[in-house]
């Protein structure tokens, strides 16, 4: 979501007559977002601001200096004390508010057209876009998570500006489209009919655009349903990508995680899913070292990881989150060497089941997107959102080719181009 927000902004400026450049120190404004989902991302974007105290032109002037996102959100007032250097500091709520507050306090963006109809020029060196953010913020209140309190309740981006969103990213030449959402599942329950919402959201931007691949993100497992996987996991222009966080194979943990659904639950969805979408690309995210997991519990995510055949995890240790549920109630009572310990073993077995898994793609051909070429060398991406390192020759950015895959690491592909 941050990249999603940092690419619109950027691609605003860029069509305000703003101009992206390499070195830090030549910009006129540098707007820093952050995150605060664990720790460490709360510490690197400290560290960064702290950084930016040593960034001054020969002249002794500096760039405007923006603090924005999650961090911000939590604590401006420390913050300000902390880092007087940084000249202003936004929540973020959307890119229109980020950039109306800007205009107030940047002379040079009076002077560029913040209206302008933007394009993500693939030419400009940004990535090309491809996201368009359906929800901000979010309404759960799973025990561990900050998203919550640092985002805010969720809200619905309306549907016919999510539509216009999507067929600007088109006009403009994106070749996919990825809609965006904590509980992407969860769009249009704040409001309206609040059985059929996610449906309506995916078939409208199915039938109001000609996207050959579009992709959801990310899935709250009780949320799914069997008409979800039968009308848009099962879609032919759905991409196979289905994330889906499992987090614990404990129902247990779960339970004491507040996620609103057991494994039998998890496992019966993912069978549908797989026999509504025989070539379904499973991911999801893994978190060990909850307060109240034991060595049984982590034990039974193990096997659940085994079992269930994820494609790819994203997988963390617990991070304590002041203000949340689980750090009111549980503290964080395992050391940091034993949550690390089951964080490295679940890293180490799940990349040998994806390995495993991967391989079955060699061989194969698969469509992909071009997303860089760097010399001889392409790198382009599946449906299901994975890299394939790939010969340049005769490939465009941008645009798609249809690969041979000739062999499968972890989390990434090589092939060759086949006409
Ligand atoms: N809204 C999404 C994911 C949000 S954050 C969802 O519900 O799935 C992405 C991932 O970070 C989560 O799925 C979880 O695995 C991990 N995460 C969230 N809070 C965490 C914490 N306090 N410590 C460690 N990992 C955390």
């Amino acid at each position: 979501m941050n990249v999603a927000d940092m690419d619109d902004l950027a691609a605003r400026l860029d069509a305000a007559g703003g101009q992206p450049v390499d070195d830090p120190v030549r910009a006129d404004l540098i707007m820093v977002n952050t995150c605060t989902v664990r720790a460490k991302a709360e510490e690197k974007a400290y560290s960064f601001f702290g950084e930016l105290k040593r960034l001054r032109r020969t002249d002794g002037t500096r760039p405007l200096l923006v603090g924005m996102g999650c961090v911000v959100n939590k604590q401006r007032e420390e913050l300000a004390k902390r880092f007087p250097h940084l000249d202003l500091w936004l929540d973020f709520s959307d890119p229109d508010g980020v950039l109306a507050a800007l205009r107030q306090s940047f002379a040079p963006l009076t002077a560029l057209d913040l209206d302008a109809e933007f394009t993500p020029a693939l030419d400009t060196g940004l990535s090309p876009l491809r996201f368009v953010t359906a929800i901000r913020g979010c309404n759960h209140a799973c025990a561990y998570c900050v998203v919550p309190r640092a985002r805010g309740p969720q809200r619905d981006v309306p549907l016919d500006r999510i539509v216009a969103e999507a067929q600007r990213l088109e006009r403009a030449g994106a070749p996919d489209l990825a809609v965006l959402g904590q509980n992407i599942l969860a769009y249009g329950t704040t409001s309206g009919d609040k059985r059929r919402r996610f449906v309506e959201l995916l078939e409208t931007l199915l039938g109001e655009t000609g996207f050959r691949w579009i992709t959801y993100l990310t899935s709250l497992p009780g949320d799914l349903t069997e008409e979800i996987c039968e009308r848009i996991v099962a879609h032919p222009r759905v991409t196979p990508l289905l994330h889906l966080p499992l987090q614990s194979g404990s129902d247990r943990v779960l339970a004491d995680m507040r996620r609103g659904y057991d494994l039998g639950h998890y496992r019966r969805l993912v069978a549908y899913a797989r026999q509504c979408r025989p070539d379904l690309y499973l991911t999801t995210d893994l978190l060990v070292g909850f307060p109240t997991e034991t060595e049984e519990d982590y034990q039974a995510t193990l096997n659940a990881a085994e079992e269930l055949g994820f494609d790819d995890a994203f997988m963390f240790a617990y991070s304590e989150r002041p203000g949340t549920l689980a750090a009111r109630k549980y503290g964080d009572p395992l050391p940091r060497g034993e949550k690390l310990r089951r964080l490295n073993e679940l890293i180490a077995r799940q990349r040998a089941w994806g390995k495993a898994r991967n391989r079955r793609y060699v061989g194969q051909r698969l469509a992909v997107i071009v997303e860089r070429i760097d010399g001889a060398a392409a790198v382009a991406r599946t449906a299901f959102n994975k890299p394939v390192h790939l010969p340049a020759a005769g490939l465009k950015v941008g645009e798609y080719a249809l690969t041979e895959i000739t062999s499968a690491k972890v989390s990434s592909f090589a092939g060759n181009a086949v006409p």
